[in-house]
């Protein structure tokens, strides 16, 4: 039998579900500092922790619900793993080094149903969401793997912007976020978390509705609604206009700002023109948006886009600045090792086949 992920329970929950056992809560306390603080990586390893509630605990879940698959480390410190999940599917996790800390992107779901032209992960169909435990787990194996360094590294960061949309697996990412920011055990702040999605109006409002301060980041990839169906077929359902009511429901709600993500395409996006739409976008709510310039990473299947050349990108960064919209360029990491989101898992998947 499949065990659960023993990382997928909230603090609350893992209460709850011991209370129902006739086991009073002040052990769920012992095990989650079990699980977050000493790091354990079995039960047999828990120490001061009722012998009935690690039994229990035994039965139904398990430490282990992937296999490290594939690890590649790049030059500038980048960490990319392909972890094997209990029914055989490849995820992708990525460790970032920056200078403020660690960062780990975390994928949400096998495959990806919004299918964007431009992306790696798209490429292959939704075939699962991933349970709450299971977007923990690729985080606690990255704090392990920097456990084992002996150099007391730790996470400091998240995005969650791996293979899938967060949006679409909403409650298990919501889980997800509860477990690594409980002060008792992961503590990240909830500052240095940041979830980005496609789009999904409603769930915008619902994620400012949850009262988490995570940050919130917007693909957007086009100004208007004829670039941006033609770029992302998600616009089509869920266009500009209610995506824009989404974004201000979530500034006046949250008081926060929200992140802009635009991948800049070759030919495609990057003149002079998008550059005054996007600024003319975000004009009565400039003080509330970061825009984030992303240079494209070239995926083999995708072929008819092209990285921006280097001067449309500083006259697009130019224009925006001009017209006081805060924004940057955002660094590289990895390009050496697939650094496409879903790169690597799709270049896996058909060499795999291939044998
Ligand atoms: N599904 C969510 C989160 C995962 S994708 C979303 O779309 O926001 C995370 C980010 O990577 C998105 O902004 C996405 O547009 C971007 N991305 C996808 N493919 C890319 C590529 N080949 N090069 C650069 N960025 C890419
Ligand atoms: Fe899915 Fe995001 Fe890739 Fe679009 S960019 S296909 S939403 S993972």
């Amino acid at each position: 039998m499949m065990k659960e992920s023993i990382y997928g329970l909230t603090f609350e929950q893992l209460s709850a579900w011991l209370l129902e056992r006739g086991i009073k809560p002040f052990h769920a306390a012992q095990v989650w500092e079990q699980l977050y603080r000493k790091r354990v990586t079995s039960f047999t390893e828990m120490s001061g922790v009722k012998e009935e509630c690690v039994k229990l605990l035994s039965e139904r879940f398990s430490f282990q619900t992937m296999q490290q698959h594939v690890k590649q480390e790049s030059e500038d410190g980048t960490v990319k793993f392909l972890f094997k999940l209990q029914d055989g599917n490849l995820i992708e996790t990525v460790l970032m080094k920056h200078k403020y800390g660690l960062s780990v992107c975390v994928t949400t779901q096998v495959g990806c149903n919004i299918g964007c032209s431009f992306c790696a992960s798209g490429l292959l169909k939704k075939s699962r969401d991933l349970s709450s435990g299971e977007i923990v787990e690729q985080i606690m194996n990255v704090q392990l793997h920097l456990d084992e360094r002996n150099k007391d590294e730790r996470v400091s960061h998240i995005v969650v912007m791996g293979i899938g949309e967060p949006f679409d697996n909403f409650e298990n990412m919501i889980d997800f976020i509860n477990v690594v920011i409980d002060p008792k055990g992961l503590a990240i702040g909830s500052r240095r978390i940041t979830v980005s999605t496609s789009g999904l109006a409603k769930k915008i409002r619902e994620f400012a509705d949850t009262g988490l301060n995570v940050n919130l980041a917007l693909s957007l990839h086009a100004p208007n609604n004829e670039l941006r169906t033609r770029i992302m077929k998600i616009n089509k359902a869920i266009p500009l206009e209610p995506l824009m009511e989404a974004v201000d429901y979530y500034i006046t709600t949250t008081n926060r700002r929200i992140t802009i993500e635009y991948i800049l395409l070759r030919d495609v996006n990057d003149h002079q023109k998008e550059a005054e739409e996007l600024a003319d976008l975000f004009q009565d709510k400039k003080q509330k948006v970061y825009v984030n310039l992303i240079p494209y990473n070239p995926v083999d299947e995708h072929g008819q886009y092209q990285r921006s050349e280097q001067a449309s990108v500083l006259a697009f960064y130019d224009t925006l600045k001009k017209r006081g919209i805060n924004c940057k360029i955002r660094q590289e990491h990895g390009t050496d090792i697939d650094a496409a989101c879903g790169q690597l898992r799709s270049k896996q998947i058909k060499k795999e086949k291939a044998q």
